[in-house]
C-alpha cells in the first residue's frame, strides 16, 4: 500500500475506533473529556497529539481505582471470553474472536507457512500472549500448533525431534536452553531437528545470540515487539531491517515530556494505538525508546519500521537539559575496546550538572592522557554533552551497578 493510502486507511480506522471508544469505554471518554475533546476533533494521526498519553506503567494503578480494567474495556464484561492477568498485576479483557493482524504478519514475514508444524513455547497461563495472541495467529497463518508452553526443556527436545516441528515461537533464551539440552542429550541440532524459522519476542535478541542460534539449528530467527495490552507493534521481515509496524496499529514516536510526535530518525517514546474494540487503547505509552525509519525496505513492505528498541524512558537522565541514555553510554564504551567496565555518574556542583565516566580498563596501568581525551571526544560525539573521564582501579565499580547513576539531590 502506498504511503498516502496507508495513512488514509489508518485515519479512517482511527476515526472509527475513537467514535466507538468514546461511547463504550468510560476511561477513553474521561481522557478526551479531560482536555475538552470530542471524537470529531480527532480526524488525523497528527490530531492524536491532542490526546493525553496513558502510560503502561500507570495501568495497574488505574485498574486498582476502577476494577477490573480501569474502564478501558469497550464491551460489557459478560461479552468477554476470558480475563487475562499480566504481571503488575494488570488485567486484560479477552475478546471472543481474536482478529488482530500484527502477529500473523510477523509470523508470515518470518517464513511461517500454512501446514507448518509450529511449537509455541510461550506460557499459556494467565497472560494473553501465548494462548490468545500467538495461538490464534498460528491458526490464522494455517500452522499446526503444538501448545507446549514454557519449561520442561527435555520434553520439548523430544517433541521437536519426534514431530519435526518446522517453526518455533518463544524467547531467544528459551531456544538457547533447548539447544543446550539437545547437545547435552547427544543430538545433532540440524539433523535431528527440522527447525527452519523462529519468531522470538518478550526479550530483545542480541545479534550475537541470534547468529549463534541460527547457526546451531540452521534456521532463521526474526523478532517481534509489543506489549500484553496492545499486542504487536513491530515485526522483522526477512531483511532484518528494523521492525515493520503492523497494518492494524498506529505507532507514534513522541517526545516523552510533551507527547509531541517526532519525525523519522528522532529518538523518543513508542506510543501505540489499537483498533481493537474490546480493549481500545488509544495512545498507550510503552515506556520504550526507539526511532522510526520510513525508507523503503527491500522486502517490498511499505510500512514504516521501528529501527531498534534502545532502552527505557525512565532510565534516561537529563544532563544540562539533554537526555542521556544508557545505550549511548554503551556506544561510547564500545568505541574503546580497552574499557573493561564503566559507570556514568551525574552530579551537581555550584548549580551545574557534571557528568563523569568512571572507567576500569582491561589492562591496569594503561591509563593515558591520550586515551582519556579520546574517550571524552566520543562522549561528546555520542551523547552531545561534555563529560569527564576518570580512570579507577579494577573492582571499584560494583557488579550490576546502574549504568547511569544520578547522584544529584534537589533541595
Ligand atoms: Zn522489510
Amino acid at each position: 500500500m502506498a504511503q498516502e493510502k496507508r495513512i488514509e486507511y489508518l485515519q479512517r480506522r482511527l476515526r472509527g475506533v475513537i467514535q466507538y471508544a468514546y461511547k463504550h469505554s468510560s476511561a477513553i471518554k474521561n481522557i478526551l473529556d479531560s482536555v475538552g475533546l470530542k471524537p470529531r476533533d480527532i480526524q488525523t494521526i497528527k490530531d492524536l497529539e491532542k490526546i493525553p498519553i496513558t502510560k503502561k506503567s500507570d495501568l495497574a494503578e488505574l485498574q486498582k481505582r476502577n476494577p477490573p480494567f480501569g474502564g478501558f474495556e469497550g464491551v460489557p464484561i459478560h461479552e468477554l471470553r476470558r480475563i487475562y492477568v499480566s504481571p503488575g498485576p494488570i488485567n486484560e479483557p479477552g475478546e471472543m474472536e481474536y482478529d488482530e493482524l500484527g502477529w500473523v504478519q510477523g509470523m508470515y514475514a518470518a517464513g511461517f507457512r500454512p501446514g507448518d508444524i509450529a511449537i509455541n513455547t510461550f506460557s499459556y497461563h494467565m497472560v494473553p500472549f501465548g494462548l490468545n495472541m500467538l495461538d490464534n495467529s498460528l491458526q490464522r497463518v494455517g500452522c499446526v500448533t503444538v501448545p507446549t508452553g514454557v519449561g520442561n526443556t527435555e520434553q520439548q527436545v523430544h517433541i521437536l525431534r519426534s514431530l519435526k516441528a518446522r517453526a518455533f515461537c518463544g524467547t531467544p533464551s528459551f531456544l538457547l536452553n533447548i539447544a543446550e539440552k539437545g547437545v547435552e542429550m547427544g543430538l545433532d541440532l540440524k539433523k535431528d531437528f527440522n527447525l527452519q524459522t523462529g519468531l522470538v519476542a518478550a526479550e530483545m535478541v542480541s545479534e550475537s545470540l541470534r547468529s549463534k542460534l541460527e547457526e546451531k539449528f540452521g534456521m532463521i530467527i526474526r523478532q517481534g515487539y509489543g506489549t500484553a495490552d496492545i499486542g504487536c507493534l513491530g515485526y522483522e521481515c526477512i531483511e532484518k531491517n528494523g521492525m515493520h509496524i503492523p497494518d492494524d496499529k498506529i505507532v507514534e514516536i513522541v517526545d516523552p515530556e510533551t507527547g509531541e510526535q517526532l519525525g523519522p530518525g528522532d529518538i523518543g517514546e513508542v506510543v501505540g494505538t489499537t483498533f481493537n474494540k474490546v480493549y481500545p487503547l488509544i495512545r498507550l505509552g510503552t515506556g520504550d525508546l526507539s526511532f522510526l525509519s520510513d525508507r523503503p525496505c527491500p522486502c517490498g513492505r511499505t510500512s514504516p519500521r521501528l529501527v531498534k528498541i534502545l532502552g527505557r524512558v525512565d532510565q534516561a537522565t537529563k544532563v544540562r537539559g539533554l537526555f542521556v541514555h544508557p545505550w549511548q553510554a554503551d556506544e561510547v564504551a564500545l568505541k574503546h575496546p580497552q574499557i573493561e567496565k564503566y559507570q556514568v555518574l551525574v552530579t551537581r556542583r555550584e548549580h551545574k550538572d557534571e557528568m563523569t565516566f568512571q572507567v576500569e580498563l582491561k589492562e591496569e596501568g594503561s591509563q593515558s592522557e591520550k586515551l582519556k581525551e579520546k574517550i571524552e571526544r566520543s562522549i561528546r560525539d555520542v551523547m552531545k554533552v561534555r563529560g569527564n573521564v576518570q580512570f579507577v582501579s579494577k573492582g571499584m565499580i560494583p557488579d550490576g551497578a546502574k549504568k547511569i547513576d544520578d547522584q544529584r539531590t534537589w533541595e
